[in-house]
């Protein structure tokens, strides 16, 4: 039987481990936040004092986890404690699902390489309902032999697997996504006030738009209109989902991306500039289907 050790239990993490268990694995879990550890105990995970306790006797390792810094620090330390990377076997497949930029996932696989160990990065799409209903799209970066072996644990919690590429290609694939899913936010976001500006119904105008020319994820999925669309975000004061700030985060890196390619990315780069905006608005903590408001709360002429 697989044992995995789950570090990191927030808005997407909790459920991908709870699915873990709801397959007869053993997980381990460990997060900074009791709270969150409490509910994974509650649905039958063990817990650990510390992300190497969890760690230090499981096959496969799985982290999820805000950005960069915090990935860094788990699997290669910091002046607060010892990393993974020093206390796992050479046998653990380590796999992180954060979004983080290309370097650091290169680098903590570098520095596993060096010890023998096998790291991908996988980053996640599908949101937080795709996390609970274990149908995530997961995007891979790393070695064959490591991507086979990481089938057992992705299939239970995800319906789609790629593999990108080496270490850091899937996180390089998941920024694409995402500048393009900011740009898909901010501009159904602007149609739908469009339309309630002149007197449309939104949930009439999402179910045209949605099977005309402009459909697209985030209306079939996602809408940022309030009350039309259930068990979304914007229907429960844009609580829950994927964070403002965490999209800020995401479009920054895709922007340092394309400063580093020299590609040419306007509608990334107005996206990102947009998003910051409504954080620094004080909508960080919101799910960023809120960007919304930004329209909607426009004065009128
Ligand atoms: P979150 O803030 O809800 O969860 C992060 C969790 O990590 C928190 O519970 C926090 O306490 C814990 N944590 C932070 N530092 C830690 C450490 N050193 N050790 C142990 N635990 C630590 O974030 P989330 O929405 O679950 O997102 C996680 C990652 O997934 C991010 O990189 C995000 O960009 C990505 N992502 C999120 C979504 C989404 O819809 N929320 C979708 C796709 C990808």
């Amino acid at each position: 039987m697989t044992t995995v050790a789950f570090i990191g239990l927030g808005n997407m993490g909790g459920p991908m481990a709870a699915n873990l268990i709801k397959a007869g694995m053993t997980v381990t879990v460990f997060d900074l936040n009791p709270a969150a550890v409490q509910t994974l105990t509650a649905q039958g995970a063990l817990s650990a004092k510390t992300a190497c306790g969890a760690a230090a006797s499981a096959d496969v390792v799985i982290s999820m986890l805000p950005a960069g810094k915090h990935v860094q620090s788990l699997y290669l330390g910091s002046e607060q404690g010892t990393g993974l990377l020093d206390v796992v076997s050479q046998n653990t497949l380590l796999i992180d699902c954060s979004t983080i930029d290309a370097a650091t996932a290169q680098l903590v696989g570098q520095q596993a390489a060096v010890k023998g160990i096998s790291f991908m990065d996988a980053p996640v799409s599908g949101g937080t309902a795709g996390a609970a209903a274990g149908t995530l799209t997961f995007i891979c970066g790393g070695s064959q032999d490591a991507y086979s072996q990481a089938q057992t644990v992705l299939k239970v919690m995800g319906a789609n697997i790629f593999h990108a590429g080496d270490v850091g290609a899937g996180q390089i694939a998941k920024i694409c996504n995402n500048m393009l899913l900011s740009v898909l936010m901010v501009g159904t976001s602007e149609s739908l006030q469009l339309g309630i500006d002149n007197g449309l119904d939104p949930k009439v105008l999402s179910d045209i738009m949605k099977v005309s020319s402009g459909g697209n994820w985030t209306l079939e999925k996602y809408n940022p209109c309030p009350d039309v669309m259930e068990n979304v975000p914007s229907s429960n004061q844009y609580q829950g989902g994927f964070m403002v700030d965490l999209m800020v985060k995401d479009l920054g890196l895709s922007q340092q991306t394309a400063m580093a390619s020299n590609s040419s990315t306007p509608m990334g780069a107005l996206a990102r500039s947009l998003y910051v905006n409504h954080a620094r608005q004080g909508h960080g903590k919101l799910d960023f289907s809120s960007i919304f408001e930004q329209f909607a709360n426009q004065n009128k002429k």
